[in-house]
């Protein structure tokens, strides 16, 4: 079977769009807390549960929701400047956290 020029276009800019929403889909995956770059900022999904010993910058109320290098994405997730790539959770927290103005 011989492939027309039409279905040529037609193929490319559905494998196209396919390969797009698949970047787009793990570019915003949430990061996990066991990933390196996690762990190197003591990153937390919850923020309740940052062992203050280890991080004795941390205090109550200090989420990724209310931190300057938080991009709001969905009322649950953003992403963060310092972990590109991934989502943080908004009830989240990490060492590197600047309270928002
Ligand atoms: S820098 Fe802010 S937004 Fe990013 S993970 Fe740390 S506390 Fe959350």
């Amino acid at each position: 079977m011989k492939t027309t020029r039409r279905q040529f276009m037609i193929y490319s800019a559905s494998g196209l769009a396919t390969l797009s929403l698949a970047q787009q889909a793990q570019a915003q995956a949430l990061i996990a807390e066991t990933e390196p770059q996690a762990v190197a900022l003591g990153y937390k999904a919850l923020a309740t549960a940052v062992d203050k010993a280890k991080f004795p910058k941390y205090a109550d109320g200090q989420i990724c929701a209310n931190c300057t290098l938080y991009q709001v994405k969905s009322p649950e997730a953003g992403g963060c400047a310092v972990l590109p790539g991934k989502l943080v959770a908004a009830a989240g927290w990490c060492n590197v956290y600047v309270k928002k103005a």
